[in-house]
């Protein structure tokens, strides 16, 4: 970095190097248009919050405030509060995860577990590996920590076991170090696709043959819609696995409550972590889940969950097969996400501002990617809007797509030299257009 400042940030010289990998996510740009009411937004994760039962929620609270108002209000323990992480361990049993309380420390969300684990392992130039298309705001915090994303592909049935051994022959031979493997195996974030059990097995014994520590991010795994999905790779594996739950897709992301299970003493260091970030999580909202958790049926809200989002999958897919027949998307069995890959010649990225045009919001798979992948993919979630609305915002962008596809036809028709006469292709506009 230099120390000379430019014109709109007189600190500009000031920042730490790390600052450099802090640019606005494609998400991050796009919820300021995506959120006006005329757009049908198929871009965010937001989870379908009016569907909890706010009446057991507002409950929750006054119980809260009544009986234990005065602890809820006051610093809390860095590890979490033993009550709320008793419960995680309920919910973990569902994914056949068996765990000690103590293993568990309490983030605020579980993005903030991704930048404590990541605090803990990363400095600057070590490779974590990480699925191809991942996660974008584990990219961000990744790369915040300069850390070198190395991507693995994946494909409809998660990480490829294969492609995985090969990057890490080709980084050990290149002297790299590898810190971690990123995966969201479940569900996941934003392919929509599910780790098979025999690959998990694979990956895990990759990992261990090579001292690789995996990261498992599981925030979808109990929303799934056509039978339980694999149990999560930390079942299997304790010491190998660091693995993140959260409270913000079969909950509510407002309270920003997430935890990390992490061997005893990753654990050690992640309690301190948390406690130099913020003391301690939250008190007040642990303590209302805690609440909610004890009274309300919250098995049965998950399945209401299920139901709903299982109906705008069914939305999403019968609409792109009805709009789009001739593209080809993943088949979510759970979570928010499908996968969309366009023809070869589309570029999701610079298409995006004519669909927000046409008042429909997607990601694009630009995104996903730490070194420029994806640029024929996007990503829709059908978490949010209605059925009726992913179907209309579906008819919207085939309106887009099918517009792109003929404008690139009618060009291909009408100059088609570009490519072989090189000086054509600088393309001046008319000068009555100035
Ligand atoms: N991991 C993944 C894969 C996610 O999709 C999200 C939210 N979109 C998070 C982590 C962060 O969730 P939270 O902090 O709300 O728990």
């Amino acid at each position: 970095m230099t120390d000379q400042g430019n014109n709109l940030d007189r600190w500009y010289g000031h920042y730490a190097d790390r600052t450099s990998g802090l640019a606005a996510s494609e998400v991050r740009a796009l919820f300021a248009v995506a959120s006006r009411p005329e757009v049908v937004s198929l871009a965010g994760g937001m989870p379908y919050v009016s569907a909890l039962p706010q009446e057991l929620v507002t409950a929750a609270l006054e119980r809260v405030m009544h009986d234990s108002g005065s602890v809820a209000l006051q610093y809390g323990s860095g590890q979490g509060m033993p009550a709320l992480r008793e419960h995680i361990l309920e919910v973990m049993a569902l994914e056949g995860i068996r765990a000690s309380v103590d293993d568990i420390v309490v983030t605020t969300g579980s993005q903030h577990a991704l930048e404590l684990v990541t605090k803990l392992f990363i400095n600057p130039g070590d490779v974590v590996l990480a699925e191809g298309p991942s996660y974008v705001t584990a990219m961000v915090v990744f790369k915040s920590f300069q850390a070198d994303i190395q991507h693995v592909p994946m494909d409809e049935f998660g990480l490829i076991p294969e492609a995985l051994r090969e990057h890490v022959a080709r980084l050990k031979a290149e002297a790299k170090r590898i810190k971690f493997l990123y995966t969201v195996p479940t569900f996941s974030n934003p392919a929509g696709v599910t780790l098979t059990w025999e690959r998990r097995l694979q990956i895990l014994e990759i990992c261990r043959a090579n001292d690789i520590l995996i990261l498992e991010d599981n925030p979808y795994g109990l929303l799934y819609f056509d039978g339980q999905p694999p149990h999560a790779m930390r079942s299997v594996e304790e010491e190998g696995v660091v693995y993140l739950g959260t409270f913000s897709k079969t909950l509510a992301p407002g309270f920003r409550v997430g935890w990390v299970l992490a061997p005893h003493a990753i654990r050690e260091k992640l309690i301190l972590a948390n406690e130099a970030a913020v003391l301690s999580p939250s008190s007040f909202t642990q303590h209302v889940i805690k609440e909610y958790l004890s009274v309300a049926d919250w098995r049965a809200q998950i399945d209401t969950f299920r139901g709903l989002y299982r109906e705008r999958r069914d939305a999403m897919l019968s609409a792109l097969h009805d709009y789009l027949p001739d593209l080809s998307w993943t088949n979510p069995a759970g979570g928010f996400y499908v996968w969309v890959t366009l023809p070869d010649n589309l570029d999701s990225k610079s298409m995006l501002p004519r669909a927000v045009k046409e008042l429909v919001a997607y990601t694009p798979g630009t995104a996903f990617y730490a070194n420029g992948g994806g640029r024929t993919s996007l990503r829709l979630a059908f978490c949010y809007p209605t059925p009726e609305f992913i179907r209309e915002g579906v008819r919207r962008l085939s309106t887009v797509i099918n517009g792109e596809l003929e404008l690139l036809t009618t060009f291909a028709q009408t100059a088609p030299l570009p490519v072989a006469r090189p000086e054509a292709t600088m393309i001046n506009p008319p000068a009555n257009l100035g």
